[in-house]
């Protein structure tokens, strides 16, 4: 399309519900820093990216942004009216339970057009040898069932949540990385932290787990392509793989899984809005 269609398709399809409109994202995900940045080199509204503050140097989107909580789902209310959002998009990650309950009550308070970018989970693919489970309880339970052997490496793909269940069962040799030191809880036999940060590719999984002598892998289903690369190497490697899998919500129209499907559904939500 020439640049002069674009224009015109963009003035008449895209441009006037979304003119000059806020729009919080709240973020800590890849897809949230590419939707920012999509929306505002798409130009017509304003997007701000919000980011809890976990990490000490986290990836400088391009787009205006916030650090910090807002005090529970009535800060973010009070701040979604003071700060005149015209939508929120929780594109948070899919394992953070409390922003996303906050997002929908805020919402709810306000009246302001809401929704979720929530990346699908993991499929199964030919090869792979994994094993769902519920939680980190039922994952290290699934890891005493597998029996291996006593010197066998674990890596616990946790980064620096829910490990007290697998440090519970001592004697176990474990692997953790982290974006930034990851501080075991008491238990492990034997622990090495690696402090990296994503994405990886498969080769520089690879390597990591023959390197290491990985012989099990514990990680979430929280989907995407970037921590996906592990479990293709442990495919490569003919490893075992315990997944703990994420709820997520399923009814139709609840959540959009790319962020292209979001930048639609936020202009037929500003639409909607407009005729309310
Ligand atoms: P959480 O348990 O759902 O949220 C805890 C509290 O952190 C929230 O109540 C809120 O504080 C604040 N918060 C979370 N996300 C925020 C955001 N984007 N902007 C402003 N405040 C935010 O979240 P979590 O699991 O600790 O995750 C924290 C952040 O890391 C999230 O933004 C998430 O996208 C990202 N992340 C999480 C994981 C994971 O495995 N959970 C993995 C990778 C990245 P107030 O109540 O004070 O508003």
């Amino acid at each position: 399309m020439s640049r002069f269609w674009f224009l015109i398709v963009k003035a008449v399809w895209w441009g006037e519900p979304m003119a000059g409109k806020r729009v919080l994202i709240l973020g800590g995900t890849a897809e949230a820093n590419e939707l920012a940045g999509r929306l505002a080199e798409i130009g017509d509204c304003h997007p701000v990216l919000s980011l809890a503050g976990r990490t000490r140097q986290p990836r400088r989107p391009d787009v205006e942004f916030r650090t910090g909580g807002f005090g529970g789902s009535d800060g973010l209310a009070t701040y979604l009216r003071d700060e005149a959002f015209a939508a929120l998009i929780d594109a948070t990650h899919p394992f953070a339970g409390q922003i996303t309950a906050n997002a929908h009550a805020a919402a709810a308070e306000t009246g302001v057009p809401y929704f979720r970018l929530l990346r699908p989970g993991w499929v199964e693919a030919k090869g792979d040898h994994w094993i769902r489970v519920a939680d980190a309880v039922s994952g290290a339970e699934a890891l005493t069932a597998l029996r291996l052997p006593a010197d066998a490496i674990v890596f616990l793909a946790l980064g620096h949540r829910d490990l007290e269940p697998f440090a519970a069962m001592n004697g176990l040799r474990v692997l953790l990385r982290g974006v930034e030191p990851v501080v075991p809880p008491a238990g492990f036999f034997a622990c090495e932290t690696l402090i990296a940060r994503g994405p990886f590719s498969e080769t520089e999984e690879l390597d990591l787990l023959s390197d290491k002598s990985v012989g099990c892998i514990v990680a979430r289903d929280s989907g995407g392509a970037s921590g996906y690369a592990k479990l293709k190497a442990a495919r490569r490697l003919d490893l075992p793989v315990i997944l703990i899998d994420c709820p997520r919500d399923t009814s139709p129209g609840s959540a959009v899984e790319s962020v292209e499907a979001a930048i639609v559904r936020l202009r037929n939500k500003l639409v909607d809005k407009g005729r309310s």
